[in-house]
């Protein structure tokens, strides 16, 4: 049907005149690594989650922010930390950096998010920390985890890589009383500074030790260097720390993709809507919605194929690319992968949820840069296979 068209990529960054002009801007002021935009970044950033005092650490991935949160609360050898199968390798892997072993539990089929009373039975005397991950968008039931945590003393670190911004009873994901909450600026999330992350807490000391460890350990950056009025050259390292600073020039980016955020956020529960309306008679799982009042930052569409549709999900994306649109599946569960199967001899039994599930998903494109048609020619060739 519309072999004529362009490919539609599954995802695609919306990157704006101002973007390009501020790293334009940064290239020419003569500081283009961590400097005054990764401040002003930093600053802006915790006005956006509506605390100024908020701690915000902008580093050059998200997985940088999760091994410096997870390093600042303590995790180390011995340590057991509990996460969801169902998300992307980044969330558990920084637990092995620590030395620390990863305990997988299933989702709740209705969310696809962390099942809290499967955290709740996995909890033994190793146990330490929780890794709740937003996915999609859809807020993790953020009430019953820090419940959790809070009976049982553990720490909780948020992967919230998908969720900005998103709301839980009207309140930011960042702002839930969580140890701290890590965003993605990945090129394919819902703002972009090519690469980049936040790390995001109210525990001042968790913040000091982030910092100090986000660059090599040194106990004064180059920029509080190169501007104090005190000889510049002296430095302390005080611990063996990480290369995780974010630059200015994709600060400079950031600045502007915050300050653009809401409308993407009305953007993508736009397409959303559209999908949700064109969907609802054929034989498919529609994406569960936030409660009524809060914020879905769609991040991720992602539909399931409903027992009635005896297409196979891998027929299905076949299908959808000869129509020359791009999909994806989030996510290959972690107890497929060769590495966390073989590690923790884990089977797909003890994951039925997030199996069927990764056997029925497919994730279609939805981003702000698709125009009115290209949503309705998504939605035409959906209908087409599934109708
Ligand atoms: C994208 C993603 C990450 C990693 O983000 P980076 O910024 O690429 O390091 C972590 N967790 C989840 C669930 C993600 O989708």
């Amino acid at each position: 049907m519309s072999s004529a068209l362009p490919f539609l990529p599954f995802a695609l960054p919306e990157i704006g005149e101002d973007e390009i002009n501020e790293v334009v801007d940064t290239l020419r002021s003569g500081w283009v690594t961590t400097g005054p935009k990764a401040k002003r970044f930093e600053q802006d950033f915790a006005a956006f989650l509506g605390e100024p005092q908020i701690e915000c650490i902008a580093v050059n991935s998200a997985t940088a922010g999760l091994h410096l949160a997870l390093e600042a609360c303590g995790i180390g050898p011995g340590d057991e930390v509990i996460t969801t199968t169902h998300t992307f390798t980044a969330t558990a892997e920084v637990v092995r950096y620590l030395g620390a072993d990863v305990v997988l539990v299933d989702i709740d089929p209705a969310t696809l998010n962390i099942d809290p009373k499967l955290v709740e039975a996995a909890i033994t005397p190793r146990t330490r920390c929780i890794i709740p991950v937003h996915y999609a968008g859809l807020a993790v039931d953020m009430i019953a985890i820090l419940d959790i945590a809070r009976k049982h003393g553990l720490r909780v670190v948020e992967d919230a890589a998908h969720a900005l911004p998103t709301t839980l009873e009207r309140e930011l994901i960042g702002t839930m009383g969580s140890d701290a909450t890590v965003f993605s600026f990945y090129a394919n999330k819902t703002m972009t500074t090519g690469e980049g992350g936040m790390l995001v807490t109210r525990n001042a000391e968790l913040a000091k030790r982030a910092r100090v460890m986000r660059l090599h350990g040194m106990n004064r950056d180059a920029f509080d260097r190169f501007t104090a009025k005190t000889p510049s050259w002296y430095y302390e390292i005080v611990a063996p720390g990480f290369k995780y600073n974010m630059t200015d020039i994709a600060a400079a980016l950031g600045i502007h993709q915050l300050k653009r955020l809401p409308g993407f956020q009305k953007r993508r529960e736009q397409i959303a809507q559209a999908y949700n309306d064109a969907f609802a008679d054929l034989p498919l799982i529609l994406p569960p919605q936030a409660i009524e009042g809060d914020v879905h930052s769609w991040h991720l569409y992602v539909l399931r194929l409903s027992d009635e549709l005896e297409i196979e999900r891998d027929t299905f994306i076949e299908r959808m690319y000869a129509m020359g649109i791009g999909c994806s599946v989030h996510y290959i569960p972690l107890h497929l992968h060769p590495y966390w199967r073989e590690r923790y001899g884990l089977r797909p039994e003890q994951f039925p949820h997030s199996q069927r599930a990764f056997e029925r998903v497919l994730s279609i494109p939805l981003y702000t840069a698709m125009t009115d048609a290209d949503v309705q020619r998504v939605i035409a060739a959906v209908r087409a296979i599934a109708g």
